[in-house]
């Protein structure tokens, strides 16, 4: 299957060196790197003499101490985040006691059906569900310090939760884990929601084509043409899904055969989330009233041609 993605798996960086990203703007890598990871997550310092710090990391005590130099003398008044992955919120709980900063997260309503099945899966695993922000935010509400006002825009689709963050008269988007250069977000359900990252996707569309001059991502570099990646991306899931819709048309009903067909030699590690990723476009399709199951969807249910 050939489509229009290309991935960006370059990253200029060093682990423990602030980079200036943008006036004001600094980037510093965690030592977390993995399949999921990349080279480790992205934690960005936003402002000069008050600092908001955009996802902690992991809790990892050089890191913190990392991301303390770099804020030298100015005081680090916000620690605002993404989405509740461990990777980017375990390092909430010691970064907050030694700032005493306020912590900055999604606020906003769920979708209760979703966190009752979130509750009793292994998603529990890498999802911090424990974290509740000093300051809620809703979508399109803003938290500023001087020479930086963040803009909070809620994209659920890779978590519920999942914000981006619109520095005000910068042409930058911190993209978190949503859209990322180096590879495809992982929508994992039911913490993961197809239909809510394509609709989340096209909300970072709707700003208009060169809007956003940057995207700052969660993992991985910097993306410089934003606005075609974005385009790519849902081309991508369009494409895959289609894809997916045939192998029920044929007659391939569970996920195992599916994902066989689709992710043909696909690395043992990345198996096991490209399984999820074939149930998301499922449960897309399934919403749509495409494809039926018999009871919920999951990875052991048997999928057919809606009839
Ligand atoms: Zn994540």
């Amino acid at each position: 299957m050939t489509d229009a993605l290309s991935f960006d798996r370059s990253m200029d960086f060093d682990y423990g060196v602030a980079a200036e990203m943008a006036p004001g703007v600094r980037r510093l890598v965690a030592r977390n790197p993995g399949p999921m990871t990349f080279k480790g997550t992205n934690t960005y310092l936003v402002g000069r003499r008050e600092i908001a710090v955009i996802d902690p990391g992991p809790d990892d005590p050089v890191h913190r101490s990392t991301i303390l130099a770099a804020a030298g003398t100015s005081r680090i008044t916000h620690i605002v985040l993404t989405h509740t992955h461990r990777d980017h919120s375990a390092g909430i709980p010691a970064l907050k006691a030694e700032t005493g900063a306020v912590t900055c997260g999604f606020g906003g309503e769920g979708d209760e059906r979703r966190a009752a099945a979130i509750e009793h899966v292994e998603a529990k695993a890498f999802l911090q569900s424990s974290f509740v922000p000093d300051i809620p935010l809703a979508d399109n509400q803003s938290i500023s310090g001087p020479g930086w006002s963040l803009k909070a825009i809620h994209t659920p689709g890779h978590a519920p939760d999942h914000l981006c963050f619109d520095l005000a008269g910068a042409g930058l988007l911190f993209s978190g884990d949503h859209v990322m250069g180096w590879n495809t977000t992982v929508i994992a359900p039911p913490e993961g929601r197809m239909s809510d990252y394509m609709v989340s996707l096209e909300k970072l569309l709707a700003f208009g084509e060169g809007h956003h001059r940057l995207y700052l991502a969660g993992h991985g570099e910097t993306l410089q043409q934003p606005y075609r990646q974005v385009r790519a991306y849902l081309l991508h899931r369009r494409m895959r899904e289609a894809a997916i819709f045939d192998c029920v048309k044929e007659g391939l009903e569970s996920v195992t055969a599916i994902t066989d067909r689709i992710y043909r030699g696909i690395a043992p590690a990345i198996l096991s989330a490209a399984k999820l990723a074939v149930l998301a476009h499922l449960e897309h399709l399934l919403e749509r009233g495409l494809v039926s199951c018999d009871g919920l969807p999951s990875l052991h249910q048997r999928f057919h041609l809606a009839s």
